[in-house]
């Protein structure tokens, strides 16, 4: 499949949809996924087009590894997680929904107990509360 350079996730990089920022970089960008699976659930994505991991160039993928990392340290102090699940879907098959390459940052609170995938979405209050406590993990 062709990239498609209209996803809802660069439309966020050019700014032409509103997303509940936590981090961003000049390579980066991480915010809060509107359908969580646990409370503090990310998203990081590398900004270069790129529909998966395959398709997105080294360079990219290391820049958007090392904000996962940093990211998912500040969930985990953010929300006191015993537990961080990081995941990565490539091809519908795979389970990924939305074609530019991104990872998820889950906290988990209870061994296999988080939401259903893509299905529910948050109040944008709680989001954007959620997004407040990472962005001050992130700074401290
Ligand atoms: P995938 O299924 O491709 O691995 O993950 C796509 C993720 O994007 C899902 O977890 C879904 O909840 C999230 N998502 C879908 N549409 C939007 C949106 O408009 N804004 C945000 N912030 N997340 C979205």
């Amino acid at each position: 499949m062709a990239y498609d350079p209209n996803n809802i996730f660069a439309r966020m990089v050019r700014g032409e949809i509103p997303c509940v920022k936590v981090f961003e970089d000049a390579e980066t960008l991480a915010f809060m996924d509107i359908m969580p699976q646990s409370d503090g659930h990310t998203l990081v994505i590398p900004k270069v087009a790129g529909e998966n991991l395959f398709e997105t160039a080294p360079e990219s993928v290391a820049a958007a590894i090392r904000t996962t990392q940093r990211v998912a340290r500040a969930v985990q102090r953010a929300f006191s997680a015993p537990g961080v699940v990081v995941t990565q879907f490539n091809g519908q098959t795979a389970g990924q929904t939305v074609f530019h390459l991104h990872f998820h940052v889950i906290p988990v609170y209870t061994a296999g107990a988080w939401r259903p995938h893509a299905r529910d979405k948050a109040d944008p209050l709680v989001l954007e509360a959620h997004a407040a406590r990472i962005r001050a993990a992130l700074g401290g």
